[in-house]
C-alpha cells in the first residue's frame, strides 16, 4: 500500500481485517495519539491536510458496517457526532422522519481523523516510495527512495492527488494510464476555531453571489469555516487577511456567529485542485497488472462537497470485495474487473460531482463579471431549485441531503413522486435566497 491518507489507511483496515497482509508505506512522520494530532503531526504529503473537512453519511454509513471499531475510537478522540437532518429547521425537520438515521455522521479534524485510522495499524512511516519493479508490465513490488525493494503480490497505490504512479509506469515502459483533468479553477479560504460550538442556522454550505461559505463542526468543540471562490476572482484574494476576512464574514447572518471563537489558524488558503479521473485500463487493456489505484490517485474532485473520504471508503471496499473472489495471482482478471467495477460504482459519483463544479465555478465567474449564468443544461436549473426548495420544504429538504450525503444521485431522487416539476415550483425561480451581501457589499467588507 503506497499512502497512509484517509483512503490508504481505510483500504489497508479493511485488507488486514479480511486477513490479507498489507504493507503500508508512506513518507511522512508517523501519527501521534489523536488528541495531541492537531497541533504536532506535520504531514507535507497532504496539502489539505489542515483544511477543512466533513466526513458525509455515506462514509459514515460504510464505516458502521465495515470497520465500526474506527467509529468508536472516533467518537472516544472526541469526533462531533450529528445527524444532518437534525440541524434542518424545526419547520423543515417536520419532526423528523423514521429513517432521517440515514443522515447519521461523525465527523472531526482531518489530523484526528487519520490519527484515530493510523491507530489500528503499523504503518512504515518516513519510507518515499521512488518507483515500480516491473516485469512484462506486471508490477512486482516497490523500489524505495533508498534503493531497496519491497515485493507484493498486490501494489494499491493509495498515494493521493499526486500520486506519482503515471510517471512510474511510464519509467517502467508500460503505457501511460487514461486521464481526464480540468482544474475546477476553486480556490479555497479557510480556518479552523475552538469554543462553545456555534448553533447551525443555515445549510452547512451556503451558495451565494460569487462566493459559497462552508461551515463545518468538528471534535472537541473546533469547527472550521472557509470561502470558496473562483481562483480568477482577484479582489476576493483580499480574504487572505484575517481581518478582512472576518468583516466578510459578518456580512452572512448565517455564517457570521461561526467566527465567534478562538482562531486556530490564520487563512489558509488552497487553489490549483484539479478534478481528475484516472484509469488503468485503456482501450480494454490494462496499461500493467499487479497494480490498482484507489482514492484520489484514481479519481478526485472539488472539495467543497466534502466527498472524498466517502468515494474514497467506497473505492476502498470495491477492492475488498473483488479481493473476495479474485486472487492477485490472476492478475490480468484482477486489473479488467477493478476497472469495471471502478466504472461501475465511482465513475457515476465522479461525473456528478464534476458536473457540479462546472457549473458552480461558471456561475461564480458570472456573478464576479455581473452577468447572469443561464446554461442551456436544464438540470442546473433544476439542481439549484431543489437546494432552494430544501430550505423550506420538507421532502425537498431530504432529497437535497440525500444527495450532498452520497447517498443517492440526483435522477434517482428526483424521479421519485414528481419532486423536480415541485422543487421548481416552491422555488419559483429564486436563485439563492439566504441573507448575505450582493457582490457589491462582499467588495465593500472586504475593503
Ligand atoms: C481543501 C480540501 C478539502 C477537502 N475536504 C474534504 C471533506 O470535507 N470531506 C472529504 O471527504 N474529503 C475532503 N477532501 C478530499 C480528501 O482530502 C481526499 O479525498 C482524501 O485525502 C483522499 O485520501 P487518499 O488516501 O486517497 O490520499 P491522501 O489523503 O492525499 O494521502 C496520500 C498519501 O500518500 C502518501 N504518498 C504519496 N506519494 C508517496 C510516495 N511516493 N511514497 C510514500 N508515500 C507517498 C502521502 O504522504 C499521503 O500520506 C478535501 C480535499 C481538499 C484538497
Amino acid at each position: 500500500m503506497i499512502g497512509a491518507g484517509l483512503t490508504g489507511l481505510s483500504t489497508a483496515l479493511l485488507l488486514t481485517r479480511d486477513g490479507h497482509r498489507v504493507t503500508v508505506l508512506d513518507r511522512d512522520p508517523p501519527a501521534p495519539a489523536p488528541g495531541t494530532a492537531w497541533e504536532s503531526w506535520h504531514r507535507p504529503g497532504v496539502t489539505q491536510f489542515r483544511f477543512a473537512h466533513i466526513m458525509l453519511p455515506r462514509w459514515h454509513t460504510l464505516m458502521r458496517t465495515e470497520l465500526p471499531g474506527v467509529l468508536d475510537r472516533l467518537a472516544a478522540a472526541g469526533g462531533f457526532a450529528v445527524n444532518l437532518a437534525g440541524l434542518l429547521p424545526p419547520e423543515v425537520r417536520d419532526g423528523g422522519r423514521p429513517d432521517d438515521d440515514r443522515f447519521d455522521t461523525l465527523t472531526a479534524r482531518r489530523p484526528v481523523l487519520e490519527a484515530v485510522l493510523a491507530a489500528g495499524l503499523t504503518v512504515r512511516t518516513g519510507v518515499a516510495v521512488a518507483g515500480l519493479e516491473v516485469r512484462d508490465r506486471h508490477v512486482t513490488g516497490v523500489r524505495l527512495a533508498g534503493g531497496d525493494i519491497l515485493t507484493a503480490d498486490l501494489v494499491v497505490d493509495c498515494g493521493g492527488r499526486r500520486s506519482a504512479l503515471p510517471a512510474w509506469l511510464a519509467a517502467a515502459g508500460c503505457g501511460a494510464p487514461a486521464e481526464e483533468r480540468d482544474d475546477a479553477g476553486f480556490v479555497y479560504y479557510g480556518r479552523h476555531f475552538r469554543g462553545p460550538r456555534p448553533p447551525v442556522r443555515g445549510p452547512l454550505l451556503q451558495h451565494h453571489d460569487s462566493v459559497s461559505v462552508l461551515t463545518l463542526p468538528a471534535d472537541n468543540d473546533t469547527w472550521a469555516v472557509a470561502f470558496v471562490a473562483s481562483g480568477h476572482d482577484r479582489p476576493l484574494r483580499a480574504l487572505r487577511d484575517p481581518d478582512r476576512w472576518t468583516a466578510a464574514l459578518d456580512r452572512y447572518p448565517l455564517a457570521a456567529h461561526w467566527s465567534a471563537g478562538t482562531p486556530l489558524t490564520g487563512v489558509d488558503v488552497m487553489a490549483g485542485l484539479a478534478d481528475r479521473w484516472r484509469s488503468l485500463v485503456v482501450g480494454g487493456e490494462p496499461v500493467a497488472t499487479g497494480v490498482v489505484a484507489v482514492g484520489d490517485s484514481a479519481c478526485c474532485t472539488n472539495p467543497s462537497l466534502g466527498r472524498g473520504a466517502a468515494i474514497g471508503l467506497l473505492h476502498a471496499c470495491t477492492l475488498r470485495d473483488l479481493l473476495r473472489e479474485t486472487e492477485p495471482a490472476e492478475a490480468d482478471k484482477l486489473a479488467r474487473r477493478f476497472a469495471e467495477r471502478t466504472a461501475a460504482v465511482i465513475e457515476p459519483l465522479y461525473r456528478a460531482t464534476y458536473w457540479f463544479d462546472r457549473h458552480r465555478i461558471a456561475e461564480m465567474e458570472a456573478d464576479a463579471a455581473g452577468v447572469t449564468y443561464r446554461p442551456d443544461d436544464q438540470r442546473w436549473a433544476v439542481a439549484r431549485a431543489l437546494y432552494v426548495a430544501a430550505l423550506s420544504d420538507p421532502e425537498a429538504a431530504r432529497a437535497n441531503l440525500a444527495i450532498s450525503s452520497v447517498l443517492a444521485t440526483a435522477p434517482e431522487v428526483l424521479a421519485a413522486n414528481g419532486l423536480a416539476a415541485r422543487v421548481s415550483a416552491i422555488a419559483g425561480g429564486v436563485r439563492y435566497p439566504m441573507p448575505g451581501p450582493d457582490r457589491a457589499g462582499l467588495l465593500a467588507a472586504l475593503n
